[in-house]
C-alpha cells in the first residue's frame, strides 16, 4: 500500500505535519506517562517546537477550545438539570471544572496539532518522506 497520508488522518493521529508519518507527541492521550511534545520528528527530523516559545501561539488557541468546550458542557448541563439557578449551580460549577480537567490532555494535545497543521504556513506537507 502506497499513497498519501491524509491530512484529517494526520491531525487525529497527532502525526507531524511535516511527513504525516512521525507522532508529535511521546506518550498517549489518556495514560500513566505524561504526553511531551517531541523536539524533533524521528522520522523526518522536521523541528516540531519551530523556534523557542513557538507553543505559546498554542495557548490561544486552547483557550479558543475550552470556550467551546465550556459552551457545550454547559448545554448539556442545561438540558439535564435545568437552567442555572441557586439549586443548580454547583452542579454547573462542579461538571464544568470536571470537564475542563477531563479536556485538559485533549486540550494540551490539539492546540499544539491545530497550530503545526492548520497555522503554520512555514510547515508544509512534502510526501517524499510521507513513506514508511
Ligand atoms: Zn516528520
Amino acid at each position: 500500500m502506497s499513497g498519501k497520508t491524509s491530512k484529517l488522518y494526520a491531525i487525529v493521529h497527532a502525526k507531524c505535519p511535516h511527513c504525516r508519518r512521525g507522532a508529535i507527541f511521546t506518550g498517549s492521550l489518556y495514560g500513566w506517562n505524561i504526553q511531551h511534545t517531541k523536539e524533533i520528528c524521528a522520522h523526518c527530523g522536521q523541528r516540531i517546537e519551530i523556534e523557542p516559545g513557538y507553543f505559546y501561539a498554542a495557548m490561544y488557541v486552547s483557550y479558543a477550545m475550552n470556550v467551546i468546550e465550556m459552551l457545550i458542557v454547559s448545554f448539556i448541563t442545561f438540558l439535564l438539570v435545568g437552567p442555572l439557578e441557586d439549586n443548580t449551580f454547583w452542579t454547573y460549577l462542579i461538571v464544568i471544572f470536571t470537564g475542563c480537567f477531563i479536556l485538559y490532555p485533549v486540550n494540551y494535545r490539539y492546540s499544539r496539532i491545530i497550530l503545526l497543521h492548520v497555522l503554520s504556513p512555514n510547515i508544509k506537507y512534502k510526501p517524499y518522506y510521507d513513506k514508511v
